[in-house]
């Protein structure tokens, strides 16, 4: 008989089936901070001297983020704080942006919002206008992502941080890989990780303490830890390949649980293979911004000339 309470003896909260493991809430909780602890360390994401930037959304992944993070703060010693992207999506971010600030005043951490309209002068739905004005067909959200991951960049310089930490969990990293499959992209395989293999210049380099916990785990610890969930999807979400990955990527952990951690830990196996042959290639630069980037000019210069953007 399968006893169906935690090892510690409390009333059970969560079963793992990858692993069989009955849990309680407060033990399941410790066990998702334990990972991140240990990926931390391993990785060596962090030192004591950093200044650390979470890009707190208000999604969940970003609330579990902010939640560790600012415990490991207290006890290594580094500096956290936050940044909110308001894109500016009428009756869709206010809500993120609003639970973003409780988090951030909840867990008395330095908190800034900055809205896609100072930065660009115009907001995503103004964008979005102006695209279809001109007839260009808009990538829907790895567009708006593109906007963001610059803005973020360039706040995190302003604001003098050392590292960017991101929400990507263990689902979006095996979506990921996929992806690069699907497209074969070697190149991409070898870099995704949980931190940027070689330092570029003025590039903060952006680290992913969350590459192990799977989204649905994330889920349930912070509503563990009595957040607010914030669902609602953007209007702007398309139909894109993530999404049949997404799908697909389920179906196969419902059935086969440990799928997603298998093929992040191949993803991370391949690119230790790769790790010389990376650091040695030679990164070929956008011409316009510098980024590295394939081409000649980085998607995102490309964005923001056919839409004749300009960073204020
Ligand atoms: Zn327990
Ligand atoms: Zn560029």
């Amino acid at each position: 008989m399968q006893d169906n309470k935690c090892r510690c003896g409390r009333e059970p909260f969560y079963f793992r089936r990858q692993s069989g493991e009955v849990l309680c809430k407060r033990c399941f909780s410790k066990g998702i901070e334990r990972i991140v602890y240990k990926t931390v360390k391993r990785e060596k994401l962090f030192s004591p001297e950093d200044r650390i930037m979470i890009a707190l959304s208000g999604g969940k992944d970003s609330i579990a983020l902010a939640h560790i993070l600012s415990k490991i703060e207290k006890s290594y010693g580094t500096d956290v704080f936050a940044v909110t992207i308001d894109e500016g999506v009428r009756g869709y971010r206010e809500e993120g942006v609003a639970i973003a600030s409780d988090v951030a005043s909840r867990l008395q951490i330095e908190h800034h919002v900055f809205t896609f309209k100072e930065a660009y002068g115009y907001t995503l739905e103004e964008i979005c206008e102006i695209a279809k004005m001109k007839g260009i067909q808009l990538l829907g959200c790895s567009f708006c992502g593109i906007l963001r991951r610059r803005l973020i960049n360039r706040l995190a310089l302003k604001l003098g941080a050392t590292k960017v930490a991101t929400g990507h969990n263990l689902d979006d990293e095996a979506q990921t890989f996929l992806i690069n499959v699907f497209r074969g992209d070697v190149e991409r395989i070898g870099r995704s990780r949980t931190k940027p293999l070689v330092a570029r210049e003025g590039f903060i380099p952006r680290v992913k303490p969350l590459r192990y916990v799977p989204e649905k785990e994330i889920a349930i610890y912070v509503y563990a830890k009595g957040y607010p969930l914030y669902q609602r999807e953007c209007p702007y979400v398309r139909f894109s390949l993530r999404d049949e990955i997404r799908d697909v990527l389920n179906r196969v952990e419902e059935n086969h649980p440990g799928t997603k951690h298998s093929i992040v830990n191949v993803s991370d196996s391949l690119s230790k293979l790769l790790e010389e042959r990376l650091v040695s290639s030679k990164i070929e630069r956008c011409k316009v911004c510098g980024d590295p980037s394939s081409r000649k000019v980085c998607r995102t210069c490309e964005v923001f000339s056919l839409l004749g953007l300009h960073e204020s």
